[in-house]
């Protein structure tokens, strides 16, 4: 996979994708990030890449010219020119906006089977309203909240999304059993020692009986996400034993 982070600070992106597991998977090529500042798309001879808002009212708005640019370089980077219908190739183009859909881990799931996304991370106020409209393929937030800029939420999209690709963790498994890829909470973890100052390990863990944990694993990330997401299981198809349990939460109201 290519990714493409276009952003005024790349000073801000760059550490990041040499550093700990997102670092080893471009050492070893199982993805090429690249950050770019896009201010070097800018014509202008003082390369400014905002201006004041028609109409009034505080705050700078990232201008397009140099974002339609910028894509526009890497889109034609990406894709062979003798197959310039080929849409199933085309880059995502992601805008990390407060305004966007809320990124979950489906969303994670859908972006890791891409070959390339580019990802738009705003400062200032916002972007000139023809980049949503005429340039992205996705317009993505990570949460209800205000930052100052699409670094952070574009860096947080990339660490979610890498880590699915296939290599990048050393246990393939622990992402298939991850909290919301079953539609669940994860089950609870637990390590050496056994018992640590009166704590102690479920027994199960400790017996060697494949199937017992695999059961017990079942039924407590369903009870964690009965204690803490209820939303979760609104609508989830529920098999008779996991029916069962809930009843026994229910009773127990833990
Ligand atoms: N005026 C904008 C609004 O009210 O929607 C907020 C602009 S914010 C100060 C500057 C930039 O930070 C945004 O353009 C976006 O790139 C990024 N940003 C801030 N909060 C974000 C969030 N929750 N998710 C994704 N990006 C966010």
């Amino acid at each position: 996979m290519k990714i493409d982070v276009l952003t005024l600070f790349p000073e801000m992106v760059e550490p990041f994708f040499h550093t700990s597991i997102i670092g080893k998977a471009n050492e070893k090529d199982i993805v090429q990030c690249q950050a770019i500042n896009f201010r070097s798309f800018s014509t202008n001879k003082h390369q400014t890449v905002d201006d004041y808002p028609y109409g009034g009212g505080g705050g700078m708005v990232l201008k397009p010219e140099p974002i339609f640019a910028a894509v526009s370089a890497l889109q034609q980077q990406a894709l062979p020119s003798s197959h310039p219908e080929d849409v199933q190739h085309q880059p995502k183009v992601i805008l990390m906006c407060p305004q966007g859909e809320t990124f979950t881990q489906q969303k994670a799931e859908q972006l890791a089977k891409e070959d390339h996304l580019i990802f738009i991370c705003g400062h200032y106020e916002g972007y000139d309203e023809r980049i949503r409209e005429h340039l992205v393929t996705d317009e993505l937030s990570i949460g209800d909240y205000v930052l100052t800029g699409g670094e952070l939420p574009a860096m947080v999209v990339i660490d979610s999304v890498v880590r699915l690709l296939p290599g990048t963790l050393g246990n393939e498994q622990s992402a298939v059993t991850d909290s919301f890829s079953t539609g669940l909470l994860e089950y609870p973890h637990y390590t050496r020692p056994a018992s640590y100052e009166g704590m102690d390990v479920p027994s199960v863990l400790l017996s060697g009986h494949h199937e017992n944990i695999e059961t017990w694993r079942k039924k407590e990330a369903l009870r964690r996400t009965w204690q803490r997401r209820r939303d979760l299981l609104e609508g989830k198809e529920l098999t008779n034993e996991e029916r069962k349990w809930i009843k026994e939460f229910q009773q127990h109201n833990k």
